[in-house]
Parts: structure tokens; C-alpha cells; sequence
């Protein structure tokens, strides 16, 4: 088992999840060209792919959804008011199989449970996954802030991506116009380095150990400063990289590396 993010960034959003032989794609936010090749570089054929679960209807994780499901005959799978909302913005068509998650729901041989996000879409999510080893995943980008059901769902996941999604300081003093910057740092807009750092430590604290930072800005934020802020924050309460978890972030626009679930 292995996650493989396929690009994570504000311009587009996908994952995957499973073996060489069969898993789950988490968001399409990639064209259906750059998916084949992504995959092809993460080693999975994208024949292989049983399902994909959406987390919200934004371009950046569903330009490539229709081409792709329909393509290779894949289930869609995500909340009713995410699916009403692709179906109505003609992102869906009805050619696709559509599944509405709402509950825990086995996919592909695994257990998947979607938990509400707090982001400005109909009704976006986030999911933990349960594989059959025992292991957890937690899957989590788009939120304003870390609400309780957010830390519910992630919870004891042993891997987690998360979204680190902007810089403060290079948000307020960047280029997008203010009500862009303010629909950013709302409670219903994205996740900030901060905010980021402050949910690890609740997650290391409740047993997590290995975490991906994703979704960063292209605008507001560098990878090294996401990656420092949450390890200086972190080593501030005591807690070591490489000791008590580990930290990566995901690349913006490219197939990151396969990282083992056992
Ligand atoms: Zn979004
Ligand atoms: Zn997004």
C-alpha cells in the first residue's frame, strides 16, 4: 500500500491511495493527459483505479472528473451536496456512475468515512481511510480552520495530508485584492501554516506520526516556509522531526514520491 499525491497545489488537486493493483484516486483536479502520465510516473496503470472520491465541486480538485471517470468507468463518490453541486455546474453529466457517501462506505477494499470540512463550497469533506492492516489515512485540504469534526475525522489516522495552504505575512502583503485575502484567512476559506502546525500538534498528540503538507498556495506560500513553520512550532512543544513524526510537503505541480503504508 502506498499514497502517491499526483499534484497538490491551488491549481490542482489528486491523490491516490492503494497498491500497484488497485485503489482509489481522491480528487481529479488534473486534465486527463497529465493524470495518465502523473500515474504512469507513480507506477499505477491507470486501469487499475477502482473509484474517486471527491471532496468538493472547485476546479482545482475536478477539472479532469468527468474525462477521467467516464474514460476508465470509475464510481464518483462524494457528499449529496457536492454531487448536486458538479450536476448543476454540468461538471457531472449523468454518464457517470455516482455514488452519494454520506456514511462510512467500503471502496475498493477500503473503509472510507467522510467528515465535514469548513470551506466555501456546497458541502465539501475530508475522509479518513481505515486499510485492512489496521493503518489509517486522513485526507484534508479546503478548510478555514480545524473544527471538531475536522480533528474527529483525522484523529488516530497514522498518515495525514493536510492543507498548508498560505503564509500569513505573504498573504496579507501580497498581490490579491482584499476581499480575495479575506475570503482566504475566513473561517470558511483555507488553512494558513499556522493553523497548519497547531492541528499537527493536536494530531502527534493523539498518535499520529507521518504527515504530507498539501494544497500551498502558488502565490502565498513556499514549500520551505510551510516545512519550517510547522517544524519550529512543533520542536517548540517538544516535539522532534524524525523523533516523534516526520514531515513532508508535496510538490505543487508534479507526481510526488510513493510514500508506504504498510
Ligand atoms: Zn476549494
Ligand atoms: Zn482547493
Amino acid at each position: 500500500m502506498f499514497f502517491a499525491s499526483l499534484c497538490s497545489s491551488s491549481g490542482g488537486n489528486a491523490s491516490y491511495l492503494g497498491s500497484f493493483a488497485g485503489g482509489i484516486l481522491f480528487d481529479a483536479g488534473i486534465g486527463i493527459r497529465n493524470y495518465q502520465k502523473a500515474m504512469c510516473l507513480a507506477g499505477v496503470p491507470p486501469e487499475s483505479v477502482r473509484a474517486i472520491c471527491v471532496t468538493h465541486e472547485h476546479s482545482d480538485h475536478v477539472q479532469g472528473l468527468h474525462a477521467i471517470a467516464v474514460r476508465y468507468g470509475l464510481p464518483v463518490y462524494g457528499s449529496q451536496g457536492t454531487i448536486d453541486a458538479l450536476l448543476e455546474k454540468g461538471i457531472l453529466t449523468g454518464e457517470e456512475k455516482i455514488y452519494i457517501l454520506e456514511e462510512p462506505e467500503e471502496i475498493a477494499g477500503f473503509l472510507v468515512t467522510p467528515f465535514r470540512t469548513p470551506h466555501d463550497s456546497a458541502e465539501s469533506t475530508g475522509f479518513h481511510i481505515d486499510l485492512e492492516s489496521g493503518r489509517s489515512v486522513g485526507i484534508c485540504t479546503d478548510l478555514g480552520y480545524p473544527s471538531d469534526e475536522v480533528l474527529r475525522g483525522l484523529l488516530g489516522c497514522d498518515f495525514v495530508l493536510l492543507e498548508s495552504n498560505y503564509d500569513r505575512k505573504m498573504l496579507l502583503n501580497g498581490s490579491y485584492p482584499p476581499y480575495l485575502k479575506q475570503r482566504i484567512r475566513s473561517r470558511h476559506g483555507h488553512l494558513s501554516n499556522d493553523q497548519c502546525a497547531q492541528t499537527i500538534e493536536q494530531l502527534v498528540y493523539h498518535g499520529s506520526t507521518r504527515f504530507v503538507l498539501g494544497h500551498l498556495s502558488q502565490e502565498n506560500n513556499r514549500p520551505e516556509i510551510a516545512l519550517s513553520h510547522s517544524v519550529e512550532y512543533l520542536a517548540g512543544r517538544t516535539m522532534l522531526e524524525n523523533r516523534d513524526y516526520t514531515i513532508d510537503v508535496l510538490p505543487r505541480f508534479t507526481c510526488g514520491r510513493r510514500f508506504e503504508i504498510e
